[in-house]
């Protein structure tokens, strides 16, 4: 503990950086250096995500202004209910989402995400930006080097209390503070996703269809266009195949005997006529960390716990890591004597516990991605009371800032 102003560094300004650093912009006394490795416009600008109603509870108690600016029209669209079914058209699990909600989630482009939650940060992330290299001094004090890879310009910053990792799944902050980086456990099943233009209004809201082990997910997002993010089981070599990337493939994945239904038959058909654009990816997650041996270093959301994104909670759990730790932070650095490692371990102690239930509701609701998986049964276990419980829990179990701030 040192009488003097802080440092922090926020190494990734994605969903949590952001948020992060949003909580700290107006902290006397303390000097923030944010960096990004990527450009201003965020390269997913090409897909969509759902924001679950989780995020949107917390982020209105962190702050109701990027709440608002989120929830414009044209911005984003509400997401206030799920269906799910068979591809042939069958319904078998249709919920409002104010049965297990307090407030609705959001469907946005990933793009407009990125723009609302940087905009207000303005000239205070350093953009291009990457570290050369990050550690101890001794056991209170980190530095890090970057350099911007535009102008080639290093920086040295000495002193750092504390470095919160959010660069995402790949994360050097993780790799260079906790052992290399980690092994990720496959579901084995694969995912890939676009964008594609939308039909007359065909799809709106969140919606699940599936055949055997495959499922096709999608909903609109504003300017007209439709979020499409299908999977199929794949087999214990857990490799794409060529002979699955393609038309003759996906058809069969999804088409049942009495034919696909109007909706479905769309999906498959934009599927197909996009094949091109499609980026391939595995489902896995990797082992949670928050802070490490030294409590100065603090990893969050997906650097801290990349989760299956069979309930898309990847993003809802950076924006509750990101509203919690940056209240909590803001909190603490208006003191001048900060005890880090207490700290670290107090915000890690209310997250992981949350994170944990999260990540293993997640692993249980990807039952119907697997090969030999029953959708029928499966989606009517979803819609039973044990199902339900634990939607209410993970939609409204989010830290309370207020308290939390009070106890503090
Ligand atoms: C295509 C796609 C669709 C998804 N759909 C959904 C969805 O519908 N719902 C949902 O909840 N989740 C979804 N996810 C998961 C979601 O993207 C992540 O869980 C979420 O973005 C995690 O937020 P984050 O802030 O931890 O990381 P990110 O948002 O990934 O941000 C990490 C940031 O760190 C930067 N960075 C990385 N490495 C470095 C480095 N070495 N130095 C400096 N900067 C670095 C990156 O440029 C990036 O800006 C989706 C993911 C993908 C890829």
């Amino acid at each position: 503990m040192r009488e003097r102003s802080h440092r922090v560094a926020i190494i990734g300004a994605g969903v949590v950086g952001c948020l992060v650093a949003y909580g700290l912009r107006e902290c006397p006394d303390v000097e923030v250096i944010c960096i990004d490795k990527g450009p201003p416009e965020n390269e997913l600008a090409g897909t969509g995500l759902n924001v679950g109603p989780n995020s949107l509870k917390i982020l209105r108690q962190f702050s109701p202004e990027l709440a608002d600016s989120l929830q414009v029209e044209g911005v984003s669209l509400p997401w206030e209910s799920w269906v799910a079914g068979i591809t042939d058209g069958t319904v078998i699990f249709d919920l409002p989402l104010s049965q297990v909600a307090e407030n609705a989630g959001i469907r946005i482009r990933w793009a407009e995400l990125y723009r609302q939650l940087r905009q207000p940060l303005g000239d205070r992330i350093r953009y291009n930006t990457i570290a050369l290299s990050m550690g101890y001094r001794d056991s209170d004090r980190l530095y890090l080097e970057i350099e911007n890879q535009e102008t080639g310009i290093r920086e040295a910053f000495e002193d750092i209390d504390l470095i919160v990792g959010c660069d995402g799944r790949y994360s050097q902050v993780r790799s260079s503070f906790f052992g290399g980086s980690p092994t990720p456990e496959h579901l084995g099943v694969c995912l890939y996703r676009l964008l594609v233009p939308q039909k007359g209004g065909l799809i709106a809201d969140y919606q699940q269809w599936f055949y055997n082990g495959s499922r096709l997910l999608s909903f609109a997002i504003p300017g007209d266009e439709v979020y499409i993010a299908g999977s199929f089981p794949l087999d214990a070599s857990l490799e794409i195949r060529d002979n699955q990337k393609t038309v003759e493939y996906l058809r069969q994945c999804y088409t049942p005997p009495p034919g696909l239904s109007p909706v479905c038959q769309f999906l498959v058909d934009a599927v197909c006529e996009h094949l091109e654009e499609i980026h391939w990816a595995r489902v896995q997650d990797i082992p949670i960390v928050f802070g490490d041996e030294g409590g100065r270093v603090l990893c969050l959301g997906d650097a801290s716990h990349a989760m299956y994104p069979t309930l898309g909670q990847g993003a809802s759990q950076a924006f509750e890591d990101g509203c919690y730790v940056g209240a909590l932070l803001r909190q603490a650095l208006q003191e001048s004597l900060v005890d880090f490692p207490a700290l670290v371990a107090r915000l890690e102690q209310v997250r992981r516990d949350r994170i944990t239930f999260v990540r293993q509701f997640s692993r249980e609701a990807s039952d119907s991605l697997l090969a030999g998986s029953h959708p029928v049964a499966e989606l009517q276990a979803k819609t039973q009371p044990a199902f339900l419980a634990k939607l209410r829990r993970l939609y409204q179990d989010t830290p309370l800032l207020a308290e939390a701030l009070t106890l503090g």
